[in-house]
């Protein structure tokens, strides 16, 4: 495993491999590897024919009250997990190296940041458009993978690249869950055994709230309902948001249309532990009878 610490060796890494014509697949990461991370680094060696993972802790996405300081970190674990993989670079700098003294420049995007996990964590996606724009830099990628499970960050990024003009294959891999349903994260480490198996309701919600799209319901309020109530079911649960919005806007009308793609998105606490997780669905062509709603 090559391991680089500064932007510049990066830089001059990945102009050699272009000069030799080698397609590069990039797979952003904070570390702590599980077999949802080890899925993008595999669909990135598939397609390309050299896979640089990047291990760094960003420490501008994470608010003070947050976990930064608390966040799982094991670089020799990761190195042997990302190898095994198919990852042959890691990009591992320092805070100070993305982060110099006077550093000033901030990456923002007005739209879809505005709800839901931007409005919870105000600050997390400049903190995560800014990095993940000094990682597009530094790597130089031609394919960038990222996971569905953090369903706003995928809209964002695809934003950002199309914006700023990156010219980057965005490419969205599906999330990797454990047995009972619960979607892989390095934060499950802070979960009980207890919880970690309660929190498998959180995905039953999800398709308890597919099943009803599937079966014709297109009303907003009420597939939400179907969404709460089932996370609801479990007293220690604590809703931060749990919703059905326009999967390419996160917008909420009141009906979804026909054909439309929505997202599922649930973000809870168990505990000290914030959950999030989503799917996505599209509300049937042919509504039943029964169901459609003149709303729309
Ligand atoms: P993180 O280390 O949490 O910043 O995640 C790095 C990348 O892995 C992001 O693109 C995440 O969306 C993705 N990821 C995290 N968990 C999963 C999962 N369970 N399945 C698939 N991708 C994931």
């Amino acid at each position: 495993m090559k391991i680089i610490k500064t932007v510049q060796e990066m830089q001059e890494f990945s102009a050699n491999m272009k000069r030799s014509n080698k397609k590069i697949g990039f797979v952003p990461t904070m570390g702590f590897l599980h077999e949802g991370h080890l899925s993008l680094i595999k669909f990135a060696d598939e397609k390309c024919d050299i896979v640089i993972t990047s291990i760094f802790v960003n420490p501008t996405q994470f608010a003070p009250n947050e976990d930064f300081e608390s966040y799982p970190r094991d670089f020799e674990r990761d190195e042997r997990l990302a190898a095994k993989a198919g990852c042959e670079v890691i990009f591992y700098p320092s805070v100070r190296e993305m982060y110099p003294k006077n550093y000033q420049t901030t990456v923002s995007l007005s739209k879809v940041t505005q709800k839901f996990e931007g409005e919870r964590r105000p600050s997390h996606f400049n903190g995560v458009a800014t990095v993940v724009s000094k990682l597009f830099n530094a790597v130089r990628p031609d394919m960038a993978v990222f996971g569905q499970k953090d369903f706003q960050q995928t809209l964002v990024i695809k934003k950002m690249n199309e914006d700023l003009n990156f010219g980057i294959d965005v490419v969205i891999a599906p999330t990797i869950r454990e047995s009972n349903g619960l979607a892989m994260s390095s934060r499950n480490t802070y979960l009980s055994e207890e919880h970690r198996e309660k929190a498998g309701i959180i995905f039953v919600g999800i398709e308890e709230t597919r099943n009803a799209i599937d079966q014709g319901e297109n009303e907003r309020k009420v597939l939400n309902a179907i969404l709460q109530r089932v996370l609801r079911s479990v007293p220690e649960i604590r809703i931060d948001y749990a919703a059905v919005v326009d999967a390419d806007t996160m917008e909420e009308p009141e009906y979804y249309l026909p054909g439309e793609k929505v997202a599922i998105i649930v973000a809870c606490y168990l505990g000290k532990t914030r959950l999030i997780d989503n799917a996505i669905a599209t509300i049937p062509s042919r509504l039943n009878e029964d169901n459609f709603k003149e709303g729309i």
